[in-house]
């Protein structure tokens, strides 16, 4: 009798690297994307795997994203069902990507993929979260700059926990640190914060950084305000104790100005007068009051946020595209 031996193919290493990379409307930088990363993935011994998540683009970016040539990395696509946000896009390509290392990568090339290399020899040495600290800021405005500056001093005074100065999402995070933040529950994810709080073995390397290759940013100050109450929010609540601290303040002053008032009427009467004085004390503590509700309903509508328990995205479709051998021994040899 003939024994017939089934022949398994041989088990596929490990993915070591995914690489992650939001997209939203990004089809004019698509070609430059794939060369550059292809080629510097292509160059690593490790099994590595380009996560593309479409931001649900009006353009053609995940039609250009399906056909993507990955060269010797495995290919995932995440089709969102529309426009959730930088943060939500990365949040999806975190809970998908199946890399004992992460690495979050701009569409526009801003972030420089032949620095992965670098960061990955950082990871093999023991490292969990390898930040990368912008040296420069190319062909961003005066304005931009500073505003940036501004916004790291402002957060970083009223968070709990700081956030290192020019780190944007360009990094890489062990696996232990990426099944860690997937499992943080809440909805607002303000990332930069996010990936400093699990805290482990962090180092920054330092990097120029490039302009946008192509099409233009997402960003408006608008949106960069959202962004900047959302950091804040997330990590702090000072703002709320701010608020209870002049208040305070106000209400001793406001007490002790009424005792002199009446004191003053007890002693010489009062002819009828002081109208700029009631002016100025009536608009002044209005305008605190008005403050002091809005920081409350930042809060409350986060809150509200939160309990709802809605998905911070929602996935369409998933195109999962493991390299050919054929490409993978090409590479290798
Ligand atoms: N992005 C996204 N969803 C959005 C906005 C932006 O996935 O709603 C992606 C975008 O495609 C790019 C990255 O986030 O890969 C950074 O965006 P952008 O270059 O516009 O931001 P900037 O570099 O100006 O801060
Ligand atoms: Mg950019």
């Amino acid at each position: 009798m003939l024994a017939l031996k089934a022949v398994s193919p041989p088990p596929k290493p490990p993915v070591i690297l995914s690489v992650i990379v939001p997209m939203y409307n990004e089809q004019a930088v698509l070609p430059q994307l794939q060369r550059r990363l292809t080629a510097v993935l292509d160059a690593l011994p490790e099994r590595c795997e380009i996560v593309l998540v479409d931001d649900g683009s009006s353009d053609n970016t995940l039609a250009l994203a399906q056909a993507f040539d990955a060269g010797s990395s495995d290919l995932l696509v995440l089709g969102l069902s529309r426009n959730f946000g930088k943060e939500a896009a990365t949040s999806a390509g975190l809970k998908h990507a199946n890399g004992a290392a992460v690495v979050l990568l701009d569409a526009d090339l801003q972030d420089p993929p032949e620095l992965i290399p670098s960061m990955l020899a950082q990871w093999r040495q023991g490292y969990d979260v390898v930040n990368m600290r912008r040296r420069q800021r190319h062909g961003e405005s005066w304005l931009k700059r500073q505003s940036a500056a501004a916004f790291y001093r402002v957060l970083n005074w009223l968070s709990d926990q700081p956030i290192p100065e020019n780190v944007g999402d360009f990094r890489l995070l062990s696996r232990q640190v990426v099944d860690h933040i997937n499992e943080l529950p809440e909805r607002n994810r303000y990332m930069k914060g996010l990936f400093n709080w699990p805290g482990f073995n962090t180092i920054t390397l330092d990097f120029d950084r490039d302009p946008r290759l192509a099409g233009e940013t997402k960003w408006n100050y608008f949106k960069l305000f959202g962004l900047a109450i959302d950091g804040i929010t997330a990590f702090s609540i000072k703002p709320l104790r701010l608020a209870t601290l002049v208040g305070s303040l106000c209400a001793a002053w406001a007490f002790s100005y009424g005792l002199w008032v009446m004191l003053k009427t007890a002693v010489w009467g009062e002819v009828l007068q002081g109208y700029p004085t009631m002016m100025v004390v009536m608009l002044g503590l209005g305008g605190m009051q008005l403050l002091a509700i809005g920081i409350l309903g930042e809060y409350l509508g986060r809150v509200f946020i939160e309990v709802k328990g809605r998905p911070s995205y929602l996935v369409q479709q998933v195109n999962h595209i493991p390299a050919s051998l054929a490409a993978r021994e090409r590479a290798l040899r």
